[in-house]
């Protein structure tokens, strides 16, 4: 059955930062659960337990609005160039990651801070699941390709990129200063990873 989008509140764990994705649905996005190193280190970086992976609804950034506690929110990366991870101050949640430039829309949150994970529907990809021999392996990589692709190409036509609470529209610059952790203790985080 086709579900209609809904505007589904998010909230940080200790509820300082509140917002509203708008119009979720497995439509407008695509939930995703990513077993990739970094994504697992970025949890154990802001002070969370060590998980296996983690659930994410990638969409475009101007479907989130923030209406409280934006002075909680901070950025960091483990990288010059590498995707910013968008976390909560008050209690180390870990909230959003979205790209480095404005003007792609990319734009995904962490499935457990939505009141209603029923709006998105099921995982649809797996993103870097390891396998015995040490590789990692993917389901369901095309929809999501294609699924960000199509949604780059609609946030950039109509001018939606605009749309940000991540970004300065006036410098084009991220709304915090980006934190970009030494390679040294990325290596420490991801080497202790279980
Ligand atoms: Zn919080
Ligand atoms: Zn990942």
């Amino acid at each position: 059955m086709l579900k209609a989008p809904r505007d589904v509140p998010f909230s940080c764990c200790c509820g300082q930062i509140k917002g509203t994705l708008r119009g979720a649905a497995p439509s407008t996005g695509t939930h995703l659960e990513c077993f990739c190193a970094d994504c697992r280190a970025a949890e154990v970086y802001v002070g969370q337990p060590d998980t296996p992976s983690v659930t994410l609804f990638q969409t475009s950034a101007d479907r989130f609005d923030i209406e409280q506690g934006q002075d909680q929110l901070a950025v960091f990366s483990f990288g010059e160039k590498n995707l910013l991870r968008w976390h909560a101050s008050c209690c180390g949640s870990i909230m959003f990651n979205t790209l480095r430039n404005p003007k792609t829309g990319f734009a995904s949150i962490r499935v457990p801070l939505l009141a209603d994970q029923d709006a998105i529907g099921p995982v649809i990809t797996k993103a870097f699941i390891k396998t015995a021999s040490g590789k990692s392996k993917h389901h369901g990589m095309a929809r999501f390709v294609y699924g960000i692709l199509l949604r780059m190409a609609a946030v950039r036509l109509s001018g939606r990129w605009k749309q940000t609470p991540f970004f300065d529209m006036a410098t084009l610059k991220p709304v915090r200063e980006v934190q970009v952790v030494a390679k040294e203790d990325r290596a420490r985080i991801t080497e202790n990873l279980r």
